[in-house]
């Protein structure tokens, strides 16, 4: 197969940029990046002009070095490398699927780590980003949920997989940079002009990754803000779809303040079988998700809800659960499609993929309803890359203390 922006070799290696007390301006709004030049001395124009100058620099050319700037004035430079760094995480191992998938174990400036995932396809390059290391739910069939929640990632460390994806690709734009003339309060200003940039190789990002992003709520949202500005990384939300396991009372923001698609992982449809393989359906159950999935800002029009559903042998996949789920999407009336995801093993699952009959018959049935339900092939498998096999600690626990790990989540939940 033909990988678009397949690259070659796939570096790996530390980027040694956390410097000491300097502050990454990654991660920041402009107002904030404003925010931090005037503390640092500037008076309010000056910073104004020159935070809009290092957000162009920063996340449309992808520059982490301030002398590359080269429309800010050559003396302010290296007063800036003094004081702030554009930061990105450190990538501790990469790896490359026989099908092209590409996953990184990224590192943050404290240690921990963190997986993020590139799906290349022939109309599209899909990446697939973390919101937390590792967890506070306990989904049953997934490897994330094996781990403790160690903690969320910051604005800075979601935005910053986006711009290492774009590293890594070779993706950034080259030759001058696109409506920046020269500055004209600045005589040292080397560049000017406008650059054409030829077709993109990371087209759409999804949250999907390790972590709930709606239990990471405000940095999910920074995040995506500054993924969408049109300054910038410049992705439109059309192309950015967030994950949810069902945090009901997060949805509604979700959709007013980010207003990316929206994916729910239902996976189930009875309360008996969900309750068991996603656990905080005991908190927020169907009815309650499918109501807030029908309230959905701009669900019913042209946005369409996607409802991940995973095939779990003899648990989730049978005629009369496929029936039930076109029961329930007209029921809610429901303008939403249905992801098929074959189950993807990991060491100590306990549960099977349904075979790829059962997959196909049950698909069937979905679409003679009208509904879309195709069946997702499996990516990056050989290399733990595909959906839900994602998790930064190489440990094998014992059945016993993944029991354990999941009670503990389940009574923190409340
Ligand atoms: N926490 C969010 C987003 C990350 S998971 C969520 O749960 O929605 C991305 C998708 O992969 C979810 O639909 C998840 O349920 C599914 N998934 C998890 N483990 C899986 C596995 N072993 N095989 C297939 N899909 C899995
Ligand atoms: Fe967490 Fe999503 Fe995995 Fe469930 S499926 S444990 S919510 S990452």
């Amino acid at each position: 197969m033909q990988i678009p922006g397949h690259i070659d070799p796939v570096t790996t290696g530390t980027v040694p940029l956390r410097g000491g007390n300097r502050i990454d301006l990654v991660g920041l709004s402009r107002d904030a990046i404003g925010g931090v030049l005037i503390e640092a001395g500037l008076d309010a124009k000056a910073a104004k002009l020159r935070a809009k100058q290092i957000w162009h620099w920063m996340y449309h050319r992808g520059v982490t070095d301030f002398e590359a700037m080269t429309d800010i004035a050559k003396a302010m430079r290296p007063w800036l490398t003094d004081r702030f760094i554009i930061g990105r995480p450190t990538v501790r191992e990469a790896q490359v699927s026989s099908d092209g998938t590409r996953k990184w174990l990224l590192a943050a400036a404290d240690g921990q780590e963190y997986e993020m995932v590139f799906i290349p396809d022939a109309d599209r390059g899909t990446l697939c980003v973390s919101s937390q290391v590792g967890c506070t739910l306990n989904c049953r069939f997934c490897h994330t949920g094996t781990m403790r929640l160690v903690r969320n990632l910051a604005a800075g460390e979601i935005v910053g997989q986006v711009m290492l994806a774009r590293d890594e690709l070779g993706e950034w734009p080259k030759g001058t940079m696109a409506g920046f003339g020269p500055d004209p309060e600045d005589e040292d200003d080397e560049e000017g002009g406008h650059y054409t940039a030829d077709g993109r190789i990371l087209t759409n990002i999804v949250m999907m990754g390790m972590g709930e992003p709606l239990y990471n709520f405000d940095e999910v949202k920074g995040a995506l803000k500054i993924v969408m500005d049109g300054d910038g990384l410049a992705l439109s939300r059309r192309r950015i779809t967030l994950s949810t396991s069902g945090v009901v009372p997060m949805m509604a923001r979700a959709g007013e303040e980010i207003g990316v698609n929206l994916a729910v992982s239902l996976h189930a449809v009875s309360k008996e079988i969900r309750d068991e393989i996603v656990p905080l359906n005991r908190k927020y159950g169907i009815d309650e998700l499918l109501k807030a999935c029908a309230d959905y800002p701009g669900a019913g029009n042209s946005r369409r809800i996607t409802f991940e559903y995973v095939m779990l042998k003899d648990k989730n996949d049978s005629d009369d659960d496929a029936r039930e789920l076109v029961r329930l999407i007209r029921e809610y009336g429901l303008h939403a499609k249905v992801n098929l995801i074959p189950f993807n093993p990991w060491p100590g699952a306990i549960y099977e993929c349904s075979s790829p009959e059962r997959v196909k018959a049950f698909s069937n049935l979905i679409f003679k309803a009208g509904i879309s339900a195709p069946i997702r092939t499996p990516r990056g498998r050989d290399i733990m890359a595909a959906c839900g096999q994602l998790k930064s600690a190489a440990t094998k626990p014992t059945r016993a203390e993944l029991d354990r790990i999941a009670e503990e989540k389940q009574a923190a939940l409340g």
